[in-house]
């Protein structure tokens, strides 16, 4: 059973009003199946009462005839009465800059025109912090962003996006996705206990990843930005079964150690068929009080491994104390504002890696065909 076997049951029920199936009337609003659980939202828009609830009765039985009962652990119906999914307030506010025209790709169940993964070799490199300043830069160029903590074994964003006292919001089996900092996000963080340890073997690191992206209700994004879990493993290879990625950005530090897994990251993704955007290296310098920039960790490293890797440089973010404090205080925004002279310039380095992430991932599309440039001619 998956998804599209759902599918195929629904299109086989008739629509009361249309006279066609469910699927050819346009009813079908969203359909997701996990692990024996199948969950389904049907547009009863023009329906009485006792139509939806015979729809609903039809659609069940239907999906319950085409997996069998001993696959199916629930099947959830949901009909609507209004048109099609109210809306969710969209973050976007202008047309997408930078981005070359072309077809939403549709990634399984996530609607997004792009899916980029951030991972990095070791804890600690500020992976998370960088997928978060990457969705927070892409939202305030006009982009409809989403950022899933996929580092289900210590997710972050939580802390780094305030998210602490934020119930999630479940319609259905589909949880809301919370709208923060003009982004969508989810995080495991948020639907468990945050003093539990989260520990998962391996099919369950699995099914919890594909929860996360399957019912979770994205809507359609321009950006969905997945924040991995460290090194290698498990949650990778889900992702890259499931999702249709437009690639991955590994974060490093400057040192030898931190490039060396940096480099069996980028090798894994390759490996995985994932497309390696590029390389950004965080914690390129520090800078003093008296205004001058220390290279603690030797700075150009990352830009000397992405070179050696044959992938490009994204750019490099110097440690910033303001960064540490807003992240602790869940206000990655202010990044983006703060006037001071040491906030201009790490402003300045994030919107460079932004940039050159969002034109990286134009071209990767290209690559793949998923987007193509158009040439008008007047
Ligand atoms: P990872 O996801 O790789 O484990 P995090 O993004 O959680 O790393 O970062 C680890 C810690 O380092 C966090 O406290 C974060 O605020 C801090 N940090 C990350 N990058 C920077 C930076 N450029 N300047 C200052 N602090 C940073």
């Amino acid at each position: 059973m998956d998804k599209n076997s759902v599918q195929q049951a629904l299109a086989g029920v008739p629509h009361p009003v249309a006279g066609t199936g469910l699927v050819a009337a346009g009813a079908v609003a969203k359909v997701a199946y996990c692990d024996g659980y199948a969950s389904v939202r049907l547009n009863g828009g023009g329906l009485n009462a006792a139509q939806r609830k015979s729809v609903e009765n039809a659609a069940r039985a239907a999906v319950l005839r085409a997996a069998g009962p001993e696959t199916l652990r629930e099947v959830h119906i949901e009909v609507t009465e209004d048109a099609p999914d109210a809306p969710l307030p969209e973050p976007k506010a202008a047309a997408p800059t930078g981005a070359l025209p072309g077809a939403p790709s549709t990634s399984g169940p996530v609607q997004a025109r792009h899916i980029i993964a951030v991972g990095a070799g070791k804890g600690g490199v500020g992976k998370s912090s960088i997928a978060v300043n990457l969705a927070i830069g892409l939202a305030r160029k006009g982009h409809a962003v989403g950022l899933m903590d996929g580092d289900i074994y210590g997710p972050s964003l939580p802390t780094m996006l305030g998210l602490g006292a934020i119930d999630a919001a479940v319609r259905g089996r589909m949880i809301e996705p919370f709208l923060v900092h003009n982004l969508k996000a989810m995080t495991i963080g948020a639907l468990v206990d945050p003093d539990k340890p989260l520990v998962w073997r391996g099919p369950m690191a699995h099914g919890a990843f594909k929860q996360l992206v399957e019912q979770t209700n994205w809507g359609e994004l321009d950006y969905l930005i997945i924040d991995l879990p460290p090194g290698t493993g498990d949650v990778a290879l889900t992702m890259a079964q499931m999702l249709k990625l437009t690639g991955a950005v590994v974060v490093c530090t400057p040192q030898k150690v931190a490039q060396d897994d940096a480099i069996r990251a980028a090798k894994m993704f390759q490996q995985l068929g994932i497309e390696v955007l590029g390389v950004v290296e965080n914690m390129s310098w520090f800078v003093g009080d008296d205004g001058k920039e220390y290279d603690i960790f030797g700075r150009g490293g990352a830009q000397r491994m992405a070179q050696r890797l044959g992938v490009p440089f994204l750019g490099a973010v110097p440690i910033t104390m303001a960064l540490r404090e807003n992240s602790d205080s869940g206000n990655p925004t202010a990044n983006f504002i703060d006037p001071s002279p040491a906030g201009r310039r790490l402003a300045a380095h994030l919107e460079t890696m932004v940039t050159s992430i969002e034109n990286q991932a134009s071209l990767a599309a290209v690559r793949q065909g998923h987007a193509r440039p158009t040439l008008t001619i007047s």
